[in-house]
């Protein structure tokens, strides 16, 4: 199986070349087709499995040909990893002059809403981070995210602290019911299957 054979844009499959990235792994086999064609996906998936290729490039083909608004929203459990996955998807997405924000603590928060409010294209943040601001700004942030198309959880049993009905709750009201739900973790929790029914639609369910 290529790239190609997924239903990716040339594009994408040429900048997965450039990129050393020879052949889809396992992960991205499965639910790159699933996400293409509109639907929910839970992945189990550890770290190296290619989880990040597996939802950013199919959100990035779609997005080339639909650029409006605030089109992704990525909530991740760490600075560190936000940061990782904002490098991967400007790796992925350098042909497209895409935008990327990341929103996470120990950053001035006015300079967070501003950059917000002129709709990057994709934004990473953590949960903690993002309820702030859109409590904070509950006339102007919300409406940032009115037309988002994916919501995007990884290492989901990570984001899901204590508190993350609360958290999450704040995120969701804040995007449209007809988004794509995306959840990628590591393991299987009960807070996962908590998180699962409130947010995804008959998500396919892979797990490796
Ligand atoms: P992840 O599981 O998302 O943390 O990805 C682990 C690493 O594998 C990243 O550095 C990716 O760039 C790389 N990678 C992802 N997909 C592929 C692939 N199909 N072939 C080779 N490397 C890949």
């Amino acid at each position: 199986l290529t790239f190609s054979d997924l239903g990716l844009a040339e594009w994408v499959v040429k900048t997965c070349k450039e990129l050393g990235m020879k052949r889809p792994t396992p992960v991205q086999q499965h639910c790159v087709p699933r996400i293409l064609s509109g639907q929910d996906v839970m992945g189990l998936a550890q770290t190296g499995s290619g989880k990040t290729a597996a939802f950013a490039l199919p959100i990035l083909h779609r997005l080339a040909k639909d650029p409006y608004g605030v089109f992704a929203l990525v909530v991740t459990p760490t600075r560190e990893l936000a940061y990782q996955l904002a490098e991967q998807f400007r790796a992925f997405g350098s042909g497209l002059g895409l935008r990327v924000a990341v929103v996470v603590g120990g950053m001035d928060m006015i300079n967070q809403a501003q950059a917000l409010i002129q709709r990057p294209h994709v934004v990473i943040t953590t949960p903690g981070r993002i309820k702030v601001l859109i409590e904070q700004n509950p006339e102007d942030i919300p409406a940032v995210f009115s037309k988002t198309k994916f919501l995007v959880l990884d290492e989901a049993d990570r984001v899901l602290g204590v508190n993350f009905e609360a958290e999450l709750r704040v995120i969701f009201q804040c995007l449209p019911k007809n988004r794509q739900t995306l959840l990628f973790s590591a393991t299987m929790t009960s807070n996962l299957q908590t998180l699962l029914e409130l947010s995804a639609n008959k998500a396919y369910f892979y797990a490796a």
